[in-house]
């Protein structure tokens, strides 16, 4: 199929609301600003400033994958409903991968859920501003704070042992939506930044329902697992004292949405199936610019930070697609060996600006991989995940005659097999520099689980335990 890899335009050319012309406290974030100069964040609040709108900038690029679960079975059946819509609605290159017949196949899950897999990888250009983007009514938006054992957990939010999956219960599935909003009022962004908490609490609601929960892996209680394991390494006292209050705010922002509308493949499957997405972006960290660009056109949905000026805004893009962009794996050594470098040399003065965005992604890419330095019970849930996905990856590629992924193939691969090596290839040099960087006594207990949880991975009473579960799925081999 033709690709069209023309880039939807968002109008934005909304009024500016009432509230945002009569406040005072508009903070600048220009880079001239003493924001990026580090001043004691604390100050920052009694700043006041004009109010400036860019009526230039007026379009958000903004591309997603759509979700269609729900609107038809099978065969051209399917495309009806898309079709009906072209009239407000231009889809490009909708690829569809069945997942529900794949996972159905494999699953030992019900056919009724596994039914609602179904999606379609589609480019989508809004063509009304009107057009709402995948929010949900006001009735939906009860928020976590309502429920108290959920609240209660949240006093404990620094602590390493933190139980996100327990906390996404208790928040009714709203763990990454009433983490952040929390973490938000706790640092004082909202005053800080002048921020809307209806705009925040819509921008995040947005954040949340475009992850997608079907992804055993990559789903939001992902992103707040990784945006509370940066709460604690914001915590540690190399960062706390040098951070200043626009870093903080872009590191939020970029853990909670550096996944956002992931698919549930990797890049080398959309390369390899000549998906749109790979094509735009050239086969280089596909799936992490989509992630930012998803971002930046929920930022620009939402108006968050409509009311700061334009040049301020794309400022805090561009840092946010940079933090972003470091989470891409392929990247690791890189950025592993840069870190090491800098600090052989002493070559990480925090009161530099540069360096601190450098701190700030090292700090996201520890929190993105940090699943094997979590204590063992969380630390194997995220492994069976994680290979969860890979298999499923692998069980779509083999029905549709592909090469069969590295790491994707169940009938040659084991969790246990695949964490050892994540751990010790991966895992273990980042995090072994990051001790270096932050001795402390999160990174010592980081690496104490590291090495435990591998040395558990390699027990044989561990090794059959997963094997059993490996081999208990119909073999797909038999089947093509
Ligand atoms: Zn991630």
């Amino acid at each position: 199929m033709e690709v069209c890899c023309q880039l939807p335009v968002l109008p934005l050319d909304r009024p500016i609301p009432k509230h945002v012309l009569i406040r005072r406290g508009a903070i600048s974030l220009c880079s001239s600003s003493a924001l990026f100069g580090g001043p004691a964040p604390r100050q920052l609040s009694k700043r006041r400033g004009a109010v400036s709108y860019d009526s230039s900038d007026q379009t958000a690029l903004y591309i997603r994958m759509l979700d269609v679960r729900g609107r038809a079975k099978t065969g051209s059946e399917s495309k009806r409903p898309e079709r009906q819509e072209l009239h407000t609605e231009q889809y490009c290159d909708c690829r569809e991968i069945n997942y529900a017949a794949i996972a159905a196949a494999n699953s030992e899950r019900p056919v009724s859920v596994v039914r609602n897999l179904h999606r379609t990888l589609s480019l989508r250009r809004c063509s009304n501003s009107s057009q709402p983007l995948h929010v949900s009514p006001p009735e939906n938006r009860a928020f976590l704070l309502d429920l108290p054992k959920a609240t209660c957990m949240l006093k404990r939010l620094g602590r390493w042992n933190f139980n996100i999956f327990l906390f996404d219960q208790l928040s009714d599935g709203k763990s990454l939506l009433g983490l952040t909003y929390h973490l938000f009022h706790e640092y004082g962004l909202l005053d800080l930044f002048q921020l809307d908490p209806l705009k925040l609490r819509g921008f995040l609601v947005m954040v949340q329902e475009n992850y997608h929960s079907q992804n055993p892996y990559h789903n939001a209680i992902h992103a707040a697992d990784v945006t509370q394991a940066l709460y604690c390494f914001l915590q540690e006292p190399k960062l706390s004292e040098s951070l200043t209050s626009c870093d903080i705010l872009l590191a939020l922002l970029a853990a909670v949405t550096h996944d956002l509308d992931h698919p549930g493949v990797n890049q080398t499957f959309l390369i390899k199936t000549n998906h749109y997405l790979a094509k735009l972006y050239k086969n280089t960290s596909v799936l992490e610019n989509h992630h930012w660009r998803s971002a930046v056109g929920l930022l620009r949905k939402s108006g968050l930070l409509s009311h700061l000026p334009a040049e301020d805004r794309l400022g805090l893009e561009e840092r946010l697609g940079s933090l972003i962009l470091a989470t891409d794996i392929s990247r690791q050594n890189e950025f592993v060996l840069d870190f090491r470098a800098r600090l052989e040399r002493s070559d990480l003065d925090l009161s530099i600006a540069e360096n601190r965005h450098f701190i700030l992604q090292m700090a996201l890419k520890c929190a993105d991989i940090c699943n094997p330095c979590r204590p063992w019970e969380h630390s194997r849930l995220w492994g069976r995940r994680v290979t969860q996905e890979f298999f499923s990856q692998g069980d779509i590629e083999r029905t549709q005659g592909l090469n069969v992924s590295v790491l994707c193939d169940r009938n040659t691969n084991t969790v246990a097999q695949i964490q050892i090596s994540f751990m010790s290839f991966v895992v273990e040099p980042l995090f072994i520099e990051w001790t270096r960087f932050s001795d402390t006594q999160l990174s010592q207990t980081m690496l104490r689980h590291l090495t435990l949880n591998k040395a558990r991975w390699s027990r044989p009473d561990e090794a059959d335990q997963e094997e059993q579960t490996r081999r208990s799925r119909p073999d797909q081999s038999k089947r093509t």
